[in-house]
């Protein structure tokens, strides 16, 4: 099997590539290494090839790992649900947020974040494919929610993310990417600072950058594969 190192360098090639096919400058894709559930060490493994931005789900898990790497000058990306009572958590360890979803959460996440650190980057988590069981905005409710985020001096709204619904086919997400390359151009329109587009993972990710994604989020094909939830071991809420 090949090492971290190893397939960093891979997915960076492959990213270069991609870009290249589509005309797009190989700096305009940011790799996110989604860590959940591997250990420290793998970080630490990533970090020597040159990785600097993380992300992950579980906030207790996370925080453990955040405090243990502290001297690593690392940009760390929550990406997962959010629930109202670990925002302050959230605020006070994270760089970046992906999976804003409602007033409330946006609200708590300002109130939190202290004066002293930078304002919080801030992502619109959208439900593109309208699915029950998913986090996100529907897309009709992404100007509502991007107006009260912009009046929080504490959050810094920076974009959209999606997790488009899991297909047999990946190229099958294609749509559900154009979809949101139209509504980041809306979103972008009104607001200057808006760069940010956090779509793609491992099965997925090509289908993404050729719609114009600018950052992805990819756990598996650096990590190798993850325990069911229920095989771990630790808090991971
Ligand atoms: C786990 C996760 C990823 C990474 O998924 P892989 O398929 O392992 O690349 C990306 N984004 C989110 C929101 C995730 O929860």
């Amino acid at each position: 099997m090949n090492s971290i190192a190893e397939r960093i360098k891979e997915v960076r090639n492959e990213i270069a590539q991609v870009c290249s096919a589509h005309k797009r400058s190989a700096h305009s894709v940011q790799l996110i290494a989604v860590s959940k559930t591997k250990p420290a060490a793998d970080i630490v493994a990533a970090y020597n090839a040159g990785q600097r931005d993380f992300g992950e789900n579980y906030v207790q898990e996370a925080i453990a790992k955040i405090v243990q790497l502290s001297d690593y000058p690392i940009t760390w990306h929550f990406i997962g649900p959010i629930q109202s009572n670990k925002t302050r958590d959230i605020a006070q360890h994270f760089d970046w947020v992906h999976s804003i979803d409602r007033e409330k959460i946006a609200r708590r996440l300002a109130q939190q974040r202290s004066d002293e650190l930078a304002p919080l980057n801030v992502l619109i988590q959208i439900n593109i494919d309208d699915e029950t069981s998913k986090a996100g905005v529907a897309p009709a409710q992404m100007l509502e929610l991007a107006a009260v985020i912009s009046e929080l001096p504490q959050l810094r709204l920076r974009g959209l993310m999606t997790i488009p619904t899991a297909q047999t086919d990946p190229s099958a997400t294609s749509e559900s990417f154009a979809a949101m390359q139209r509504l980041f151009s809306e979103l972008k329109a009104q607001y200057q600072q808006v760069d940010t587009l956090s779509m793609g993972m491992s099965a997925d990710w090509p289908y993404a950058v050729a719609q114009g994604a600018t950052m992805i989020r990819i756990g598996t094909s650096l990590f190798g594969a993850r325990l069911p939830k229920n095989e771990q071991t630790g808090d991971l809420t």
